[in-house]
């Protein structure tokens, strides 16, 4: 049953699992466990909605389902994620295009055939992409014994060299993490494709499409099941003490689980800032990256993604980088740097001698996870805790 928002009652109640955590991580498992093992499951989340990060609801003004904690595009290569997924909503196929604004103009990004001939100021459609590949053989450094990156600048540099990763990424990926990108796993900047064609696309995977209905309607559907309750603005601080449970799911910060008793992970968060306009569009794509302008990072204006073309206004959300403090702010990435993992392992290890706990999802695993990752990650979990439950016969 999905029970209205509201705080817990005083008299104590009971179910099978309490899953801290009305993201994607908590609500998958919910619903496996409600609906393959027939468990009674309490889901409970601080925030006064479902979906975690990937809430989306109509603004006020505008009537744009917005993607209220910056842009969820949902992709995966993984026909069992979008088939488990496919059971709660239908899917609104789309690719996302994005541009970067940088010395005064749009560029295709990220950087393909495209981006190049804008840079050689040659006209659309005159290069090839050898003629890219082997200008990029001479710009790119090598790294010594051709080694892979070892950083976040290195795997920028040691494919397109110095001229194009400090136009592009140097910047941003300082004002996003407040580190020097030879600080950050070369993961981070790894992200984002480099092509030779003129593939346009953000991203790779082979399967990108959004909710048609959007995410929160994909949650209400997910949580839907009759042995799951659902009690928003409620933490788990405060519901711990008023259920009784068997296990525990949890989806927060896993430093905070055990009060920062190893000293706080370090999370990066963001200050989103939404704007409507009285007209139709604002900028020509979906997202535009301000790698050397402003103190954001980047703009999005998801109405070009949500099909709903015709709706007279928009509305754009500007992502500020922020630090983050417990209490105070939301910790959106975990940061990727070698530090921060080596703290996250002291945890991890705690963690995994916890009776009757899971831990899983971004936060309570501090991995820089997509979407589909958390899924694939959640179902995991619930074969390994369905394997458990029918070995002890409860
Ligand atoms: P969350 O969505 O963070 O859910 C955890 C929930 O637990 C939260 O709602 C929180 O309120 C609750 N919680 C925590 N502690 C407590 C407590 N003590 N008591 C009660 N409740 C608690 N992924 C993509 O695939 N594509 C994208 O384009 C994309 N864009 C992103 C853009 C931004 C700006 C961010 C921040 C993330 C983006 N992601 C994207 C990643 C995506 O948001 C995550 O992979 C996914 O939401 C993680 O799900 P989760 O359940 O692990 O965590
Ligand atoms: N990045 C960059 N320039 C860009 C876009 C991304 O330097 O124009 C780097 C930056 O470090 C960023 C990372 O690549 O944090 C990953 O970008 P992505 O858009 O995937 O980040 P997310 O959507 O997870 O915030």
């Amino acid at each position: 049953m999905l029970a209205a928002s509201g705080r817990l009652k005083r008299s104590v109640v009971d179910y099978d699992f309490l899953v801290v955590g009305a993201g994607f991580a908590g609500a998958v498992l919910a619903e496996r466990l409600a609906s393959q093992l027939e468990k009674r499951v309490l889901v409970i989340d601080r925030r006064a909605h479902l979906a975690g990060n990937a809430y989306d609801a109509p603004d006020a003004r505008s009537g744009v389902l917005l993607h209220h904690y910056g842009p969820h595009y949902f992709r995966t290569n993984s026909d069992r994620i979008r088939d488990y997924l496919s059971q709660f909503t239908r899917w609104r196929p789309t690719e996302y295009k994005i541009l970067a604004w940088s010395d005064g103009r749009y560029w295709p990004f990220p950087i393909n055939l495209n981006t190049f001939e804008q840079l050689l100021g040659r006209p659309p459609g005159s290069c090839t992409s050898e003629e890219m590949a082997a200008t990029l053989e001479k710009w790119r450094v090598a790294l010594p014994d051709n080694r892979p990156p070892a950083n976040s600048e290195e795997v920028i540099v040691s494919q397109v060299g110095m001229a194009l990763y400090e136009k592009f990424f140097k910047n941003y990926t300082r004002k996003q993490w407040q580190r020097d990108p030879r600080e950050l796993d070369p993961n981070v900047c790894g992200r984002i494709p480099i092509r030779t064609n003129r593939d346009d696309r953000y991203l790779n995977e082979k399967f990108q499409a959004l909710p048609a209905d959007g995410y929160t309607r994909l949650f209400e559907r997910l949580l839907a099941h009759p042995r799951i309750d659902v009690r928003l603005r409620t933490d788990f601080r405060e519901a711990r003490a008023q259920v009784r449970y068997r296990h525990l799911v949890y989806t927060g910060p896993i430093d905070e689980f055990y009060d920062c008793c190893f000293g706080p992970l370090p999370f990066r968060s963001l200050r989103f800032a939404p704007e409507t306009h009285e007209v139709p569009w604002f900028q020509p794509a979906v997202q535009v990256n301000y790698p050397n302008d402003h103190e954001f990072t980047r703009i999005v204006e998801i109405k070009h993604i949500t099909g709903q073309a015709e709706l007279p206004w928009t509305t754009i959300l500007r992502e500020y980088p922020q630090d983050y403090t417990a209490g105070k702010n939301e910790p959106y990435y975990p940061l990727p740097t070698a530090d921060a993992r080596a703290l996250y392992v002291r945890y991890a290890a705690r963690a995994a001698s916890e009776p009757n706990v899971t831990f899983v999802g971004r936060l309570a695993t501090y991995r820089y996870y997509n979407m589909d990752q958390v899924v694939g990650m959640a179902l995991a979990e619930f074969e390994k805790l369905k394997t458990s439950t029918l070995q002890a016969g409860r």
